[in-house]
């Protein structure tokens, strides 16, 4: 039996994240990290873009070398088969029992596939899946791609030489992030030429909708930027059919001409060499799901509550794995992104050192503001606070700027405040709007010259 004070599983951006903030919190402590996957992933680069918004690299690496400058820290290669919290010990596929004081869970979640005994099926998450993808796209002619998320937007966009049928299940692309007025915006970007790819390649897109249709444990998550290293590339030529408004409702045996077949449900039937599922995630809540620990219905993620404690004492959760259930600040909610699992697990690692040492503690400020910084298309993409309406319930004003093919500026508005942003292209905008969704100034004054290029508005707030 082995033992420490804290004990972290995953080695993903949360349960390194977590490690870290306890390593700086309580450095004379014993830490163990337990994690699945031999290397662990390290937040690298960080860059504040404002406040509450930053980017960041992330690097693979033998988790030794992550924690060398954390001697309290010790880095278990093994996977956690059976949890005992009557006992404070898990058990290892190994056989070795691990004691903890505080426990926090970071084992993040795996792709929904669907049909995923099917071996023309592939879902995409950590590496050895990409490294899988590109092997089999090399000798693809036709790739179906199907999900509406950040991953499906990225693969369309990446991948080249090959003829893809992008199924979405809404009414246009990027759904996930974007509205139908910025993936108009989009879709012109994507008929255009690639501004980072040195090959000429140009997409089409050929948009073939039904009018009436209607829709009816593994290595860490990938994180940023996850496609610039590799080649992603078919044996056809480029091609992209969208397939709105349906999903996929059956998998069927190949032929002569395609290895596998996908049946959709405005009735077209698809040949294609591959299938990639990238329709969502489902927390990695084995064992402890098993164990008493309370699930959340809505995404299957293990409850926590705002200091990030499961409902078993002394565990506590973090990253995708868990679903946040507290009293949420109105310009805040969960979306399983590499961002969040950072900050949950920093946050996680501060609750669990001032519980241990029975000290107050408040909640994080980066709960208070919804913030996502990515790429789509090769453009830059801000999201703040509710950047869609969320829960705004459709009682909200829209104030909109575009310019075609260099940006895209949505604010929305409610009672003359704002409450969320979306900023394609660099607008340099952030700053002032981050700031204009904390203050919740009343900015009826400006009127729709708050978008109104010709005005400095930032003068306005200095
Ligand atoms: P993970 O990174 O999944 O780590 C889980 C860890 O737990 C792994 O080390 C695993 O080996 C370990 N583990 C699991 N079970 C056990 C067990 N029983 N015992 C021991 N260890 C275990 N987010 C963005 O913000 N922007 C993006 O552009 C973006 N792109 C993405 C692209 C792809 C292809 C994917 C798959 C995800 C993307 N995401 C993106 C999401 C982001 O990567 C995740 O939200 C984030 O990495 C989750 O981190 P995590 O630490 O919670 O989980």
């Amino acid at each position: 039996m082995v033992e420490a004070t804290f004990v972290v599983i995953g080695g993903g951006i949360a349960g390194v994240s977590c490690a870290e903030g306890i390593a700086f919190l309580a450095p004379e402590e014993p830490v163990i990290l337990i994690s699945a996957s031999p290397t662990v992933k390290k937040v690298t680069n960080v860059r504040n873009l404002t406040k509450m918004l930053s980017r960041f690299d992330v690097e693979e690496q033998p988790g030794r070398k992550v924690f060398e400058s954390c001697p309290n820290v010790t880095v278990v290669h093994d996977t956690v088969t059976h949890l005992d919290h009557e006992n404070n010990n898990l058990t290892l596929s190994s056989g070795t029992v691990v004691k903890y004081g505080k426990l926090c869970v970071c084992t993040g979640a795996r792709p929904k596939l669907i049909a995923p005994d099917n071996p023309h099926v592939l879902g995409i998450r950590d590496t050895d899946s990409v490294v899988e993808f590109q092997r089999r796209l090399s000798s693809s002619r036709r790739v179906v791609v199907v999900g509406n998320g950040g991953i499906a937007t990225e693969l369309v966009h990446e991948t080249s030489n090959v003829q893809i049928v992008w199924v979405i299940k809404d009414k246009h692309i990027s759904a996930t992030f974007v509205d139908p007025g910025a993936a108009e915006f989009f879709q012109e970007k994507l008929n255009k030429k690639k501004d980072d790819d040195d090959s000429p390649v140009v997409k089409r897109m050929k948009f073939s909708v039904d009018r009436g249709a209607t829709s009816a444990s593994s290595g860490a998550a990938l994180g940023p930027d996850w496609h610039a290293n590799v080649r992603l590339s078919g044996l056809s030529t480029d091609d992209v059919t969208v397939e709105k408004c349906c999903e996929v409702s059956h998998v069927h045996e190949g032929d002569d001409e395609w290895p596998v077949y996908v049946e959709l449900t405005n009735g077209k039937r698809v040949g294609c060499d591959l299938i990639v599922s990238a329709t969502g995630v489902q927390p990695n809540v084995e064992p402890f799901g098993a164990a008493g620990a309370r699930i959340a219905d809505v995404d299957g993620g293990l409850i926590v509550d705002w200091a990030m404690r499961t409902t078993l004492p002394n565990i506590y959760a973090a990253g995708d794995v868990c679903s946040a259930d507290w009293q949420k600040a109105p310009h805040w909610f969960q979306m399983r992104l590499w961002t969040q699992a950072r900050h949950m697990g920093t946050y996680a690692a501060k609750a669990m050192v001032y519980d241990n040492q029975s000290e107050p503690f408040l909640q994080d400020f980066a709960f208070e503001l919804f913030t996502h910084v990515t790429k789509l298309f090769g453009m830059k993409v801000v999201l703040l606070g509710l950047f869609n309406g969320q829960t705004l319930n459709d009682e909200y004003e829209i104030l909109l700027r575009m310019t075609r093919g260099q940006e895209y500026v949505k604010l929305i508005l409610k009672n003359g405040r704002l409450q969320g942003a979306v900023l394609i292209g660099d607008t340099d905008l952030e700053e002032m709007c981050e700031n204009l969704i904390l203050n919740q100034l009343d900015l009826t004054p400006f009127g729709e010259d708050l978008l109104n290029p010709d005005i400095d508005i930032e003068d306005y707030f200095d």
